[in-house]
């Protein structure tokens, strides 16, 4: 277990550090009952930095990201902030910056039906049963990012939008790898989605994974499918799949629609990845795939399910306390299954409970699972 376990808390807007407050007292109990100790630290991003400092992301904020083990966050963004006279004072802009000098490349969202939650997807049960899945998208290249980009007039009138896919052999390897080490400790299969049969960039995908593949890590299983069949794939035998590995717009599109079979908003986790250093570390950052929901701001009504699955993925991949996430995603799951259930997973029979009450209940089947 690493020594150093310093953590970076950006709670941001919104429903952000209402969910994030859950965060703390799953710290809390773990630094009471377990004796791990994690060294926090609090800033702000988003909306609540642009009031308090005039700019989403301060230098002294980013310096503390870099300096951190893993940075969990909340949401950032509200209607107070949707407007701003300078593009670069968005909420959104500080969590660009933060992905882009964390040098964020992978980022991770698992598709995970709790047997709970079954009836929550819009497909059969039968279909998603039992589904965990982990979406691997490359974060930072690819055709959001190629250059040349740009909307241009011509000499006939008309206008043209360009924008350019392009990959390098270092950037597949990277984000390629990554699947390859998380397979190894899922099931051991990866899919590699792209379209060689109609894209060079594509192409070169193809042969780059198998490459890496061939060199290093031939003890995992790889498949690879042109990504409209996965799309497809996806809906028809999602258990087919353990981890998807794919580009920046292709994954964009893949982990919506994965996460999306799991039904709500509210309960899904993400992670995003950096290089691993010398010591194999990465840098990290951890937030729940949901904005800052300011319709239900402030009045103790957010899932904080999302946001404490996404602490129990930092647990995993950051502190290297596999046994720890286990446990908090099986309390998540154990109280769901009690019944209890905030407004957006609602279900007839079922508890309706507070974000405050979902905690609490979390912290009790800690208890419980730890006695
Ligand atoms: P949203 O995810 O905030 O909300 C969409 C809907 O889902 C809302 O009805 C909301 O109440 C509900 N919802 C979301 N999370 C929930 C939770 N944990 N528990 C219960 N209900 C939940 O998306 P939006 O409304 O499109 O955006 C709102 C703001 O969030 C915007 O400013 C947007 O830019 C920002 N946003 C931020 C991020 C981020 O921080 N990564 C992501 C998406 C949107």
């Amino acid at each position: 277990m690493p020594a150093n376990k310093k953590l970076l808390f950006l709670p941001g807007d919104g429903i952000g550090p209402e969910v994030m407050r859950q965060v703390r007292r799953v710290i809390d109990w773990m630094d009471r009952k377990r004796k791990v100790t994690f060294d926090v630290t609090e800033g702000l991003v988003g909306g609540a930095a642009i009031d308090a400092h005039g700019t989403p992301l301060t230098d002294a904020t980013l310096a503390d990201a870099l300096a951190a083990d893993a940075v969990m966050l909340g949401a950032v963004g509200g209607p107070k902030w949707d407007n701003p006279s300078d593009y670069m004072k968005r909420p959104e802009a500080g969590l660009l910056r933060l992905r882009k000098e964390l040098g964020l490349f992978a980022n991770l969202r698992p598709a995970t039906v709790f047997d709970a939650l079954v009836d929550a997807s819009t497909l059969k049960p039968e279909i998603i049963k039992g589904l965990d899945i982990m979406i691997v998208r490359e974060l930072t290249g690819g055709v959001y990012f190629g250059e040349p980009r740009g909307i241009e007039d011509l000499p006939n009138g008309e206008r043209r939008g360009v924008n350019t896919q392009v990959y390098t052999t270092s950037e597949i390897r990277r984000v390629a790898s990554v699947a390859f080490e998380l397979a190894r400790k899922r099931s051991n299969k990866v899919h590699s989605m792209e379209k060689a049969n109609v894209m060079e960039s594509g192409l070169l995908w193809r042969q780059e994974v198998t490459k890496l593949h061939q060199e290093q890590y031939s003890d995992v299983t790889l498949e690879h499918m042109y990504a409209d069949n996965g799309a497809m794939q996806l809906l028809k035998n999602p258990k087919q799949f353990d981890v998807i590995v794919t580009d920046n717009l292709f994954g964009d599109i893949l982990s919506d629609e994965a996460a999306m079979m799991t039904g709500s908003l509210g309960m899904l986790p993400s992670a995003s990845l950096g290089a691993a250093d010398a010591n194999g570390n990465r840098k990290a950052l951890y937030e729940p795939v949901h904005g800052s929901a300011p319709d239900i701001a402030g009045k103790d009504l957010a899932n904080p399910c999302a946001t404490l699955l996404s602490f129990a993925m930092a647990l995993r991949y950051s502190f290297n306390l596999d046994d720890d996430a286990k446990t908090l995603e099986k309390a998540v799951q154990n109280v769901l299954a009690g019944g209890m259930r905030t407004a957006d997973i609602m279900a007839p029979g079922m508890a309706r409970c507070s974000t405050t009450v979902m905690g609490d209940s979390i912290l009790r089947e800690l208890d419980k699972l730890s006695s």
